[in-house]
């Protein structure tokens, strides 16, 4: 069971204290999902920031008023961001400009938000386009999906220019205490994780949220690749740290019941590895196999999550050899 120790719904744009020095600060995004969760750490002398909200003019008028009412227009120290993702990484630069902080990354991390921020070039498009028709999309949806859509061209108008480089296993000093650096794979390429081992605290972005999966995806780039198998070795490690740990989520309420909410995530994955083992029994298309496990009433934008994250469930039972992958047009998976 978890347990949710804060009983106050915090308010967008408005910093809500959640421990001792660390405040909730809710942004919001234009997604089903519509808030982050951004925190505000004193600092000495001023703040630290962890991640930065995804860029619209609404953002910039809540962090007008938070740096200037709430935080005093003390000096911002840094600019903490857990990954890529626009609702994270949006406002960093903004941010950055704004206050003189450093923005604070994993190198990884960095690299791909200025790869996410560039156009795609017309032999990207092709690659893209046969990775999603190799699925069984139709060629309407494929059309769609040929240019990038999403977040990042609204959402981070531009990536961090500088940065400073976070590394696994390393610590960050906030207010004179530390905090423990924890990068994983499977959801990003280096998602950072902020664990306070003294306070039994960590700041999990997206890697760990109370309600919902984080999504898992292969990547046209990367049509081979096993994010999968990063995310749950990234839960069995979590598993390792306190079931005391208050969990500052980016999405959702602060919660207790670390373990419990790695097992559900873990559990969930392998009934959807199981659910595909029975379905492929006879040969399936992606899209027949994105419609088992999402249905088929998908808006273009989840269509394109959802192939990606049924296609990092494919390769990963590929790689263990329980399935096989036929066909070169259009693929087709079968149990082995
Ligand atoms: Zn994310």
């Amino acid at each position: 069971m978890l347990t949710f120790p804060i009983d106050t719904k915090p308010e967008f744009g408005i910093p809500m204290m959640v421990e001792e020095g660390i405040f909730l600060l809710k942004m919001p995004i234009p997604y089903t999902l519509d808030h982050i969760n951004l925190w505000l750490l004193r600092d000495v002398e001023g703040w630290t920031i962890v991640d930065s909200g995804f860029y619209s003019e609404e953002s910039v008028l809540l962090w007008n008023k938070v740096l200037t009412d709430f935080c005093d227009n003390e000096p911002i120290q840094k600019i903490i961001i857990t990954h890529f993702h626009p609702d994270h990484v949006g406002m960093a630069q903004w941010l950055a400009h704004k206050t003189s902080a450093t923005v604070h990354m994993s190198q990884i991390e960095y690299l791909t938000t200025h790869m996410a921020c560039q156009d795609y070039s017309d032999e990207q498009k092709v690659v893209r386009c046969q990775y999603f028709e190799r699925f069984g999309l139709g060629q309407e949806e494929v059309g769609k999906l040929q240019n990038r859509i999403g977040g990042y061209v609204v959402g981070v108008p531009e990536a961090p220019i500088s940065y400073q480089r976070l590394v696994d296993g390393e610590s960050i000093l906030i207010n004179n205490e530390a905090w423990h650096l924890l990068q994983f794979s499977g959801h990003s390429p280096g998602h950072i994780c902020l664990h306070h081992k003294q306070r039994d605290l960590l700041i999990s972005g997206d890697q760990v949220l109370p309600n919902i999966s984080p999504n898992i995806s292969v990547n046209f780039n990367e049509p081979e690749g096993n994010p999968l198998a990063d995310y749950l070795e990234s839960l069995d490690s979590l598993s390792t740290l306190s079931n005391e740990t208050t969990v500052l989520p980016s999405h959702g309420r602060v919660f207790n019941g670390l373990r419990e909410r790695l097992t559900v995530l873990k559990d969930g994955h392998h009934k959807s590895l199981d659910q595909l083992r029975s379905f492929c029994q006879s040969g399936r298309s992606g899209l027949e196999v994105i419609e088992e496990l999402y249905g088929n009433r998908l808006s273009l934008f989840n269509l394109s999550l959802g192939t990606g994250e049924a296609m990092a469930h494919l390769n990963y039972l590929i790689e263990i050899g329980d399935m096989s992958r036929t066909g070169d047009a259009v693929y087709q998976y079968k149990t082995n």
